[in-house]
Parts: structure tokens; C-alpha cells; sequence
């Protein structure tokens, strides 16, 4: 492809998009196609000679496009939903100009230059404290995912912690790391067990209460059984905003417990964090200060697209002790000169995206303003998809509404039918028992999607009903 032919594709390309929002609600938001549809549409091998673009853009529309599901489509209610906004794809787009690959200062100085800045943004939007600000010994970095996170944290505290037991060299610190605990929730994000799996640990469930809510309490106890029995507390997942349910662990608790064993405090606030951006809500994360890193998924809720996972840390040597490793062909002057630091050595892989760019086009667009004015208009459109639910006896919501999210029982039955009746929800399995949830928060969430949505359950509930009837 030359660059005209790209000139005239890109033009097209961008017309599409527009042209996909602005008409999404009208599309049914799942994929219709049956399981391996594609493979007896597309040929088994790559073509031997170059394709006309033409062709290859007609199929993308006619064979690809069918297995989309529409995550940006109002009537998307499944999950938590996946960022979107046009300063963002302005952000993708630049990226692919560039094409960097932003491992450190000196192959593209504004890419790590401008994630420090725009971490610290983020920790005051948030409302995070000082102690996040890379101005002093805190940071952030924009890794892959909260997983990722996870393990750059587990890898942090293992050293602090092998620090602060083994003063004396001649300790085999393998002894001590095959005594290492990790804490989560039964509400806990999978993402913490794999961590924990990954690096080898012991991995431990901590029961929430009926509320699905972590309590130090009950932490505290787990952990002084594991003392007893010669075992080393490492890190607790504590979470704001569960998948599941919403629920917001007890973060204060939480923190008096860990610090009692010197434990490394993970806040997943991955979906809940982007609601921080309005103070009303801060009181949900009271006690971040405290913690030792949090995470918060921009591209969920916040306009920005997969991905940027948002960390931010305490004590940013504490994970780049942990993770530097310096062969020669990646030495500098500055970085040698302590002048600049490298990302790379805050991250599990050594390349990167330019991610930050998309984060300052969206946030200088939006402003503080433009952000809680996205966030509050999803809670309102919750409080009116509540109120109807609460006007309906039929229906029994199971969590406190902290967020656009309202978790709902009648029976599973009911979730099928649903989702073939033009929305998309989705299940949780909670302390045994199968809820529904049903989240608002795509770009093309409306007052309009959020009353068709209250019809879809309204009417498939009369319908099981009647059935059962
Ligand atoms: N943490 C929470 C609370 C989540 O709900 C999710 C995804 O929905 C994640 C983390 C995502 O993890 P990852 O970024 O590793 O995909």
C-alpha cells in the first residue's frame, strides 16, 4: 500500500467510525454468527501474491463485522464497559505514526516524559494524596494490565520483605519465599491468583461477609494463623468495586491488619477508581493514603481506550529494585547519570506503547469538568434504571447501587432470556448463589438504551412467567 492508497483507506476509515457510533443503538449489540463461522469464510493460508485493499476492506465489513459484539453499543451491559472516546482514537492513531517503542528516556524522551506527568494528573483527579506524586518517592506507570500489576507488586514486596527478614547475606532466600502468602477475597479478581500462581505462591482466600465485603477483621486472624504456622504474609489484593458484586473491601481495616505484619496494601480499584473523578464518591477508598500501590483501568469507564492500566506506587524503589535488570546495550548517559529513569524497569516486559499520548489528548478534551460530567450522567442513568426495578416487586436488587451497577436475582432462566431479547448482561456467581448484573457506562449509554434496557428485563421476566405459570 502506497500513501495515497492509504490516504484514500484512512479517510474511509474514519468516516466508518463516525458512522458506527452514531448509529450503534440500532444494531443488535451481540454477534449473531455461530461458532467457527470465519474459518469457512476466510482461506486457510496467507495469499501468496498482494490482495487488492478494496477487496480486503469490503470483507472486513462483510465477514468480520458480524462476529463484533458491540462493546460501545448502549445496550451493552455485560462486564464493565470498554473505554471509547475520539480524543483517544486521535491518541491510537498518532501512536501507530510514531511507532515507538518506549522502553526508555533516551529512544523517545516525551513518552516517558509525558506518562510522569500524566500520573500525576491522575493522582489528583483521583483524589489519591501527595504520596502518589512522582515529585517525591511515590509514581505511576501506565502497565498492561491489572495482572501485570499484580506481579510487578508481588516482585516489589518480595524484596522488601526478603529485606527486612534476611539483614544477614547468607540467607537462602528461597527458603523464605516458599513461605510467602498472598491474600485475596472470595471477591477478589482472578487476576490475583494467577499472579500468585505465576510467582510460585501461596495463595490465600479470605471469606468476605454477607455484604461481599473484606473486613481486616477476618484478614488479620488468616494471617496470624499463617505466622503460627511459619509462614510470611507478602501482599493483600484489597478491592474497590468487585467484579462481581461492586462491594468495597474495608480498606481502613484492611490496612491496620497488613501493616501488622508488614504487608504490601494492592488496591484494585480497577473499574470503581474511575468514579474518584467526583468527589461525592471519594468516601468509597477512604484510607488510600495508607496503601502501598492501587490500580485503576481508565479504559473501562473513562473515555480511553484497552489499554492503560493505570498504577500507582508508594515507594517507586521499592518495585524498580525489584525489577531492574541493565545489560549493557541498554546503558545511557543520562539514565547512567541518575538524570532520567526508564519505565522499562517498572514493568514485567521490556517494550512499550506509547500510551500516555491518548490519556493527554482525552484529558486535556474532556477536563476534570468533562470527565465527572461522564461519570455523573452513568449514575443517573442508573438511578432511573433503579427506580424501576425497585417499582417492580418481582425483582429483588442484591447490592448497595455504589456504582452503575445493580446485581438482581429471579432466576438464570431469566438471563438467557435477555440476552437473546437485544441487551447483553451478564452473571456473577456469588458466596454460591448465581445473581444477574447489569452495568451502565459505554459512550452510547442513553436515557433512551437505559429504558429499552428496563423493557428487555421487564418483558422477559412476564415472559418466564408465564411459561412457568
Ligand atoms: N480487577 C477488577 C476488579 C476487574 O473487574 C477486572 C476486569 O473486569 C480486572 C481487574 C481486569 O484485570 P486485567 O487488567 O488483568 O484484565
Amino acid at each position: 500500500m502506497d500513501a495515497q492508497e492509504f490516504r484514500k483507506h484512512a479517510h474511509q476509515a474514519v468516516e466508518d467510525i463516525v458512522n458506527y457510533m452514531e448509529n450503534l443503538n440500532e444494531r443488535p449489540v451481540l454477534s449473531q454468527v455461530r461458532p467457527g463461522y470465519l474459518r469457512d469464510l476466510i482461506p486457510s493460508e496467507a495469499p501468496k501474491e498482494p490482495e487488492d485493499f478494496d477487496l480486503v476492506m469490503k470483507e472486513f465489513h462483510e465477514k468480520i463485522m458480524p462476529g463484533i459484539t458491540h462493546w460501545q453499543s448502549g445496550k451493552f451491559m455485560a462486564y464493565f464497559p470498554s473505554g471509547f472516546s475520539y480524543p483517544s482514537v486521535l491518541g491510537e492513531m498518532y501512536n501507530a505514526m510514531v511507532a515507538v517503542i518506549g522502553f526508555n528516556w533516551i529512544n523517545s524522551p516525551a513518552v516517558t516524559e509525558l506518562e510522569h506527568v500524566m500520573m500525576d494528573w491522575w493522582v489528583r483527579l483521583l483524589g489519591l494524596g501527595d504520596g502518589f506524586l512522582s515529585t517525591g518517592k511515590g509514581g505511576g506507570v501506565i502497565q498492561n494490565s491489572a495482572t501485570d500489576s499484580l506481579i510487578v507488586c508481588m516482585a516489589a514486596a518480595t524484596k522488601r520483605q526478603i529485606h527486612a527478614l534476611a539483614s544477614d547475606e547468607d540467607v537462602d532466600t528461597s527458603v523464605l519465599r516458599a513461605k510467602m502468602v498472598i491474600y485475596g477475597s472470595d471477591q477478589t479478581h482472578s487476576g490475583t491468583a494467577k499472579a500468585a500462581r505465576l510467582l510460585g505462591y501461596i495463595h490465600r482466600v479470605v471469606p468476605t461477609d454477607d455484604s461481599c465485603v473484606l473486613k481486616g477483621s477476618v484478614l488479620k486472624a488468616v494471617m496470624d494463623r499463617d505466622v503460627q504456622k511459619g509462614l510470611i504474609p507478602l501482599l493483600i489484593t484489597a478491592t474497590i468495586g468487585t467484579t462481581g458484586f461492586g462491594s468495597m473491601d474495608d480498606l481502613p481495616s484492611i490496612v491496620e491488619a497488613a501493616k501488622s505484619h508488614g504487608v504490601w496494601v494492592h488496591v484494585d480499584a480497577a473499574y470503581a477508581g474511575n468514579a474518584m473523578v467526583c468527589p461525592e464518591f471519594r468516601h468509597l477508598q477512604q484510607g488510600v493514603e495508607q496503601v502501598d500501590s492501587y490500580i485503576f483501568n481508565p479504559h473501562k469507564w473513562l473515555l480511553l481506550h484497552f489499554d492503560c492500566t493505570c498504577l500507582f506506587l508508594k515507594d517507586t524503589a521499592a518495585v524498580t529494585d525489584a525489577l531492574t535488570v541493565r545489560p549493557y546495550y541498554l546503558r545511557y548517559h543520562e539514565h547512567d547519570q541518575g538524570l532520567v529513569e526508564d519505565f522499562s524497569d517498572y514493568q514485567v516486559s521490556l517494550g512499550r506503547r506509547f500510551r500516555s499520548l491518548k490519556v493527554w489528548f482525552t484529558l486535556r478534551s474532556y477536563g476534570e469538568s468533562g470527565l465527572q460530567q461522564y461519570v455523573r450522567n452513568h449514575y443517573r442513568l442508573i438511578n432511573r434504571l433503579e427506580a424501576a426495578f425497585r417499582a417492580d416487586r418481582r425483582f429483588e436488587i442484591l447490592n448497595p447501587v455504589h456504582l452503575p451497577l445493580i446485581c438482581f436475582r429471579l432466576t438464570p432462566a431469566l438471563f438467557n432470556i435477555i440476552n437473546q431479547s437485544g441487551i447483553f448482561i451478564s452473571k456473577a456467581d456469588i458466596h454460591g448463589q448465581v445473581i444477574l448484573r447489569v452495568c451502565i457506562g459505554t459512550f452510547n449509554s442513553t436515557d433512551e438504551t437505559t429504558d429499552f434496557s428496563w423493557n428487555v428485563i421487564r418483558q422477559s421476566a412476564d415472559k418466564l412467567l408465564m411459561a412457568s405459570s
